[in-house]
């Protein structure tokens, strides 16, 4: 046995996963990605069951230079909703992919949740919906906790208790040496550190524990819409209040508050508001406008200080144009509006994701389905959140990054980009966590020996 076809070998040193392999049954279904312009093909999936699989797996594919071939490239996958190609799979190397890692578990205190790192937010709101508490985590129940909570993770609850990253109490994570370290603020602190905004860089994540926060009770959901052509009249309403849907707690007297001038300044053609009781119900808000839509995707985005009118305004000109086309029909441009100071409360600096002053999000989520319009596609997206990103910097003189979760590719979104003024610290810490760049998909960090 040699080289990659020698993987299953690993079973007799205790490793208790799955290995898939292109003759495998599963490796059709085992590949996909949300977006299908992910879908690569590895030589090897490793399916770790416990952070000491990884450990083996990891041993045994950075060994295989004995066999005189060269390391593959390893990638990891949480739940596999990034829509940036080679970001969670490769080509030829191997995945670690992170399915059979799922558990989530509420303290006997209710007062942390701990989950394992292929969780996604549906794992971890079904579990807390049962004890009676809340966690900052992703709007949608279907990605995965790994990739969004290590980039920063924007929450619905994100203006009360600031990003997932602000809430992660410890985590569990394999190095590149196979190493197996549990870090917090006080173990290991550059690590724990640099693993909260530098995603894949540093190690697999195999468990993170988060603060918990009782359940408000009932919340109001939902959606409002308005002809385009109110959009003047939206942005007014907005303005004063600088909260929009779909997340009010409470189920009468504050959504009727809060929704009062988007009633009044701009009248919505349809209303669908609504009260729900857990969280899983809030995840599930947006199923219609991701389910069934057109199976590429490409996501890019920009932090921004300000709700400026003349960018909202060019931004939605431009979503008008290309959206013409009803291949680019289902292409959602999507401004994020909630209270700003609670991750800005956090000093610049506190964690590798470096955006701590006041701002709010906007993302494009572009789908189509035909490949041909790749390029196209992408060129569309890379260009809008440019256009963004230049107003941020021509309005108040500095540019944000942006979490790589919100970003297109390392080729369209440069790594300065992504962790900007942290980027050097990071550069010490990658020297230090990952000598000889075993994590080497996504955005890279260059190792800083000097
Ligand atoms: C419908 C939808 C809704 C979204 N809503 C939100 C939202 O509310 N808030 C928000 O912040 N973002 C949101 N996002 C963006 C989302 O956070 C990113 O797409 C994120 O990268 C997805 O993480 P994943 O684990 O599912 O993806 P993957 O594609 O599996 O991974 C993405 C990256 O994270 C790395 N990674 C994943 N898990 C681990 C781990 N355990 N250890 C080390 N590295 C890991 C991967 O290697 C890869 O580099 C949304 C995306 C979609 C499609």
């Amino acid at each position: 046995m040699e080289g990659l076809q020698s993987f299953g070998s690993i079973t007799s040193q205790g490793f208790s996963g799955s290995i898939i392999t292109p003759f495998s049954s599963s490796y059709q279904s085992t590949i996909q990605r949300f977006s299908t312009t992910c879908i690569l093909k590895p030589a090897v999936i490793v399916e770790p069951a416990t952070a000491n699989d990884i450990s083996i797996a990891l041993k045994f594919a950075l060994g295989l230079t004995r066999y005189h071939i060269p390391v593959p490239e390893i990638a990891v996958k949480g739940g596999g909703v990034n829509s940036a190609p080679g970001v969670s799979s490769t080509n030829n190397g191997v995945v670690f992919d992170l399915a059979k890692m799922k558990s989530a578990k509420v303290s006997p205190d209710k007062k942390s949740i701990t989950v394992a790192g292929g969780a996604l937010w549906s794992d971890v709101y079904a579990e807390a919906d049962k004890q009676g508490v809340v966690v900052v985590g992703g709007s949608v129940h279907l990605v995965g906790v790994g990739g969004s909570t290590l980039a920063a993770g924007y929450s619905p609850l994100s203006g009360q208790y600031g990003l997932a990253i602000d809430n992660m109490l410890s985590a569990q994570v394999v190095l590149a040496s196979g190493q197996v370290i549990n870090t917090d603020e006080k173990h290991e602190p550059d690590l724990f550190w640099a693993i909260r905004g530098g995603v894949n860089q540093f190690g697999i994540v195999t468990q993170m524990t988060f603060a918990t926060h009782p359940f408000p009770g009932p919340i109001t959901v939902g959606s409002l819409g308005y002809l385009g052509t109110d959009l003047p009249k939206v942005l007014a309403a907005l303005h004063p209040t600088l909260l929009i849907l779909p997340y009010i707690e409470e189920q009468k007297t504050k959504p009727d508050t809060v929704l009062a001038p988007f009633r009044t300044l701009a009248k919505p053609i349809f209303e669908s508001i609504f009260t729900v009781n857990n969280f899983t119900s809030v995840s599930h808000g947006a199923d219609s406008s991701i389910t069934n839509q057109p199976p590429r995707v490409t996501t890019n985005g920009a932090l921004i200080s300000d709700v400026w009118d003349d960018t909202v305004t060019s931004v939605y000109q431009e979503w008008l144009k290309f959206t013409e086309d009803p291949e680019f029909q289902a292409t959602i441009s999507m401004w994020e509006f909630s209270h700003r100071d609670k991750i800005a409360s956090k000093p610049a600096g506190s964690t590798a994701f470096a955006a701590r002053s006041p701002h709010y999000y906007w993302t494009v989520t572009a789908r189509h389905t035909n490949p041909s319009n790749d390029r196209k596609v992408s060129d569309w997206t890379s260009n809008l959140a440019k256009s963004v990103r230049q107003a941020q910097v021509k309005k108040t003189g500095k540019s944000l990054p942006l979490p790589a979760s919100f970003a297109q590719t390392p080729q369209t979104v440069s790594t300065q980009d992504i962790y900007g003024d942290n980027l050097p610290k990071l550069r010490k810490l990658k020297a230090r966590y990952d000598p000889s760049k075993v994590w080497r998909t996504g955005w890279v960090i260059d190792p800083d020996h000097s």
